[in-house]
C-alpha cells in the first residue's frame, strides 16, 4: 500500500495566515492519522510578491502552533528542492513535453490583443477566455518565432465543451463545465511556470496522495485534473476545505478580523488554544468535546466528519477557549508562558533604551510603557481632536496611514516613519502634524516615549490592529470615502 502523503503550499506573499494554519493542521493530522508524511512546499514562483520574510515567518508561526512537518526547504528530505523558485528546469521540461504531445502550445499574443478580444467578449456579455488564435500556428512557424527571440507563453488546450466531473472527497462527485475554463497560461514569458503547471508536477514527483486545500480552488480544479490526464499521471485525491469565515459570514478578511497568526501571538493567545479553535473550524470531536489537544485531534480525525457549512473564525469564541486553557495550566506553567510572551529578556531588550532615561523608579514603566504590554486599548477621543484637521480629515489621515502600513513589507522604523510621512505630505501637512494621532493611537496617551519606535517594536499586527481600532472608535470610513481615498492611496509615492 502507498503511504499516505499530504502537503501544505503557502506562497511566501504576506502574513502567516490563520487559514494557512487551519489547512495545514487537516492535513497534518490526515498523514498522522495514516501513519503518513506531512511535507512543507513553498510556492514562490510570483517574485514580485514572494520574500524570504514571509517564508519565515510561516515557518516560525506553523512552528509557534506545533505544527511539524516532515520534510521541507529547511528541515531537507529526499524529494528537494522543496521552494519553486530552485525548481525552474523542472517546470520547462515538463511545459515541453505537453507542448510536444499537443496538449499545450506556445502563444505569441500581445497584451494589447488579449485585451481587445477580452474587451470584446465583455461587451457581447460573454466569458472572458482566450480565443484560441494561437493554437492552430503550425509548429516550425512557432519554431522560428521563438528562435527569432519572440516573447511568448505556453497554455494548455481545454475542452471547449462537456462536464469535467471533481471526484471530492467531502462533497462527491462535483461537476463543473468545461467551458467555464480558460486556456491557462503554464509557463509565462519571464519562463517560470505558473501555479496550475508548478503545483501538478510537484505534487506528483513529491508523491502526494492527498491534496487537502482551500474551496476557493474548487473552480479551477478542472485545469489541474487535465493535466494529470495530460502526463497520465495517478491523480491524488482531493478534499476541498470549507473556508473560514468572518462573523458576518463573509470570507476571512483582514479588514473584519485580524488573520496573520502573529497577531494572535502577540496578543497572548496560547499555541494549544489557537490550535484547538482551528480544530473546531467544520470539525468536531466524536463526542462534541470543545477543549482538545493536537494528539486527541489526530486519535479521532475522520475527514469525513469536516462539515460543509462556512465554519465562523470569531475572535470572542477564540478568547473564550483560550481562557478555558489558560485556567487549566498549573501556576508555574502560567508564569513560564506569561514570560514567553512578552515578560522576556529579549523584548525588554527592545523597550529598555526607551523607557530607562525616562523613569526615576521602575514603578514608573507602567504608566509610560504599559502600552507595550496591552491588545486593545481604552482609546480617548478627546486626543483625536487635532488643530489643524476637521474630524473627517483625521479619519482620513489615519485610515491612509493604515493602508500604508499594511503595504509594507518590512517593518523598519523608517519605512514606517517613510509611510507616515509620505501621507502627511500628500495632504499638505508635516510629519510631525500626523505625530499626535500616531500617539493617541499607538500608546492611548498624549505623549510618551517616542511612537515610531514604538511602532517598530510593537510589530506590524499590533500596530495595525490600534490603527484601526482607532478609525473604528472615530466612525470608520463609509463605501463612499472609501472608494475616494483608496484612488487617493494610488497617487501616493
Ligand atoms: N500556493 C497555493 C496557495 O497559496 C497552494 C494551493 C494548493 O494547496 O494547491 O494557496
Amino acid at each position: 500500500m502507498t503511504t499516505v502523503r499530504t502537503r501544505i503550499a503557502p506562497s511566501p506573499t504576506g502574513d502567516p495566515h490563520v487559514g494557512t494554519a487551519y489547512i495545514a493542521l487537516f492535513n497534518l493530522c490526515f498523514a498522522r492519522l495514516h501513519g503518513g508524511q506531512f511535507i512543507l512546499r513553498i510556492e514562490d514562483t510570483d517574485q514580485l510578491r514572494s520574500t524570504r520574510e514571509s517564508e519565515q515567518q510561516i515557518f516560525d508561526a506553523l512552528r509557534w502552533l506545533g505544527l511539524e512537518w516532515d520534510e521541507g526547504p529547511d528541515v531537507g528530505g529526499p524529494h528537494g528542492p522543496y521552494r519553486q523558485s530552485e525548481r525552474g528546469d523542472i517546470y520547462k521540461k515538463y511545459s515541453d513535453e505537453l507542448v510536444t504531445k499537443g496538449h499545450a502550445f506556445p502563444c505569441f499574443c500581445s497584451a494589447e490583443r488579449l485585451e481587445r478580444m477580452r474587451a470584446q467578449q465583455m461587451a457581447k456579455k460573454e466569458t472572458p477566455r482566450y480565443d484560441g488564435h494561437c493554437m492552430h500556428l503550425a509548429p516550425d512557424e512557432a519554431l522560428r518565432r521563438i528562435a527569432a527571440g519572440e516573447s511568448y507563453v505556453t497554455r494548455m488546450k481545454v475542452p471547449s465543451e462537456g462536464i469535467c466531473v471533481v471526484p471530492d472527497m467531502l462533497r462527491g462527485d462535483v461537476e463543473i463545465p468545461w467551458d467555464r475554463m480558460d486556456m491557462q497560461v503554464l509557463m509565462k514569458a519571464d519562463g517560470l511556470p505558473t501555479y496550475f503547471l508548478a503545483n501538478v508536477v510537484d505534487d506528483h514527483l513529491m508523491g502526494i496522495t492527498h491534496v487537502l486545500r482551500g474551496e476557493e480552488w474548487l473552480p479551477s480544479a478542472p485545469k489541474l485534473i487535465k493535466l494529470y490526464e495530460y502526463f497520465g499521471w495517478e491523480q491524488p485525491a482531493l478534499c476541498y476545505m470549507p473556508l473560514l469565515r468572518n462573523p458576518d459570514k463573509s470570507k476571512l478578511s483582514k479588514r473584519k478580523n485580524p488573520t496573520s497568526i502573529t497577531f494572535y501571538q502577540r496578543m497572548g493567545f496560547l499555541p494549544e488554544a489557537m490550535l484547538n479553535y482551528l480544530g473546531r473550524m467544520g470539525w468536531s470531536m466524536p463526542d462534541e468535546r470543545e477543549k482538545f489537544t493536537l494528539r486527541e485531534m489526530i486519535e479521532h480525525f475522520d475527514i469525513q466528519r469536516v462539515s460543509l457549512g462556512g465554519p465562523i473564525f470569531d475572535m470572542e469564541k477564540l478568547s473564550w477557549l483560550n481562557g478555558q486553557w489558560i485556567r487549566e495550566l498549573s501556576v508555574d506553567a502560567f508564569a513560564t508562558q506569561v514570560q514567553k510572551w512578552a515578560l522576556n529578556h529579549e523584548y525588554l531588550m527592545k523597550i529598555t533604551p526607551h523607557v530607562q532615561g525616562r523613569v526615576e523608579t521602575f514603578s514608573q514603566i507602567e504608566p509610560l510603557a504599559g502600552f507595550f504590554f496591552r491588545g486593545a486599548l481604552d482609546l480617548d477621543p478627546a486626543l483625536f481632536v487635532h488643530k489643524k484637521l476637521d474630524a473627517d480629515q483625521v479619519r482620513q489621515l489615519l485610515q491612509l496611514i493604515l493602508w500604508k502600513l499594511e503595504a509594507l513589507r518590512q517593518w523598519e522604523k523608517d519605512r514606517i516613519t517613510g509611510c507616515i510621512q509620505s501621507v502627511s505630505e500628500h495632504l499638505g501637512l508635516k510629519l510631525r502634524d500626523a505625530m499626535p494621532l500616531m500617539f493617541a493611537a499607538i500608546t492611548g496617551q498624549a505623549s510618551s516615549v517616542s511612537v515610531l519606535d514604538a511602532m517598530e517594536i510593537l510589530g506590524p499586527d499590533l500596530t495595525r490592529f490600534r490603527l484601526r481600532q482607532a478609525l473604528e472608535l472615530l466612525g470608520g470610513a463609509s463605501k463612499k470615502e472609501t472608494n475616494e481615498w483608496e484612488k487617493l492611496l494610488a497617487s501616493i509615492a
